[in-house]
């Protein structure tokens, strides 16, 4: 180092410890050392289990003869999940952290608590020429996808937010909610058919298996799972890990500069909402099995980023004294979600950037430096 640029860091480096430290001393100290990660991502999978705290977690693993695919990561974190305007974060809000990277309102969408829309980790994948994808077990139009594709103030307008999905590129998704395309009240536009005349295939649960299909990488692919909510998959559904596998393969085969993949497994919140434990560990156990196949596609891969986490825990979860191995004796303190520190599991290049406990918004903040989008 030369004399002058040493006198300058002298100069300049408290200042800018200082600047830090009004903002905020915990993320300087712990961002420092995460500036570059180790490797480069060039295709980044987050799977948000919603609703899935520890004890969700919990509740799954000792059900499912003590082995969870989750354990298969090396890197552990903690993330912080309330919203701009309430401790407890509803899935709109903390999917908007993910997505954009603000905290904001809850009901919100894609928008920031003065209600501007913020730009998603989706939709910039997209600009960039990456490959984008959603597979949920929802209606695809729900607070937690509709995030990282609309940007509208109320999570309720499912009609305006599967709009998003003709004015966005993204090249492959799964869910629910055909109706808010092809039964639409607000206005007579047919979304189904606009995908098709855009050039997607598209299919739905009353034409064909969605594993039947072999979708072609070259063409943009959309399936509706059903008319509005997916059955529980105690109830038959059995997409999600299939879908997941499937559209990893796609995007991969879509484009060669990357993609983006989001997967949901929406309805462990719902048993979370009921009270039901058996819900909300099947549904765990089923977002497990596509976290496998999602790792053994990542482990082949080499170049592939997972990250597991939640959006928030839901019904104040608790596996009671009287628990065993293969039957959980639940308690619960709410019907609602509740403010905990929700995990984050991440293995592939870049993981280690998700370890240490820091804000939601983090996520899509590690998930933009594993890609290289800040350079
Ligand atoms: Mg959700
Ligand atoms: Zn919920």
């Amino acid at each position: 180092m030369n004399l002058r640029l040493f006198i300058l860091c002298l100069l300049v480096l408290p200042q800018l410890m200082l600047a830090q430290k009004k903002t905020s001393s915990t993320l300087a100290v712990k961002d420092s050392p995460l500036a570059t990660p180790l490797k480069q991502a060039k295709n980044v999978i987050l799977l948000i289990g919603d609703g899935m705290g520890l004890s969700q977690i919990s509740g799954a693993l000792y059900s499912n003869g003590n082995k969870l695919n989750m354990e298969r990561f090396p890197v552990a974190g903690l993330q912080k999940t309330y919203a701009a305007n309430d401790l407890i974060t509803d899935s709109a809000a903390s999917a908007t952290s993910f997505a954009c990277g603000v905290k904001t309102n809850n009901g919100a969408i894609g928008m920031d608590r003065d209600s501007l829309p913020v730009k998603s980790i989706l939709e910039e994948a997209e600009a960039k020429g990456l490959a984008t994808g959603m597979v949920v077990t929802s209606t695809i139009t729900h607070a937690t996808p509709a995030a990282f594709i609309a940007h509208v103030k109320s999570r309720k307008s499912e009609e305006e937010i599967a709009e998003a999905f003709l004015d966005t590129e993204i090249d492959f998704f799964v869910g629910g909610g055909e109706i808010f395309f092809d039964h639409r009240t607000i206005d007579k536009r047919n979304l189904y058919q606009e995908l098709v005349k855009k050039g997607y295939s598209v299919s739905d649960y009353t034409k064909n298996n969605l594993i039947d299909l072999q979708p072609n990488p070259k063409q943009n692919f959309a399936y509706f799972s059903a008319a509005e909510n997916p059955l529980p998959v105690n109830g038959g559904r059995s997409y999600l890990a299939p879908a997941s596998k499937m559209a990893a393969e796609f995007l991969k085969g879509h484009s060669d500069k990357g993609f983006f993949l989001m997967v949901e497994g929406s309805q462990i919140d719902w048993g979370g909402h009921g009270n039901n434990s058996e819900y909300i560990v099947s549904e765990t156990i089923d977002f497990d099995k596509a976290i496998g196949l999602i790792l053994d596609f990542a482990q082949a891969d080499g170049e592939t980023l997972v990250i597991v986490t939640a959006d928030h825990e839901t019904g104040g979860y608790a596996l009671n004294p009287g628990s065993e191995f293969g039957k959980m004796n639940p308690g619960f303190t709410t019907s609602g979600h509740t403010a905990q520190l929700i995990p984050v599991f991440a293995y592939g290049p870049g993981s280690e950037l998700f370890y240490g406990t820091y804000e939601n918004t983090d996520i899509y903040r590690r998930m933009r430096k594993a890609f290289g989008f800040d350079n």
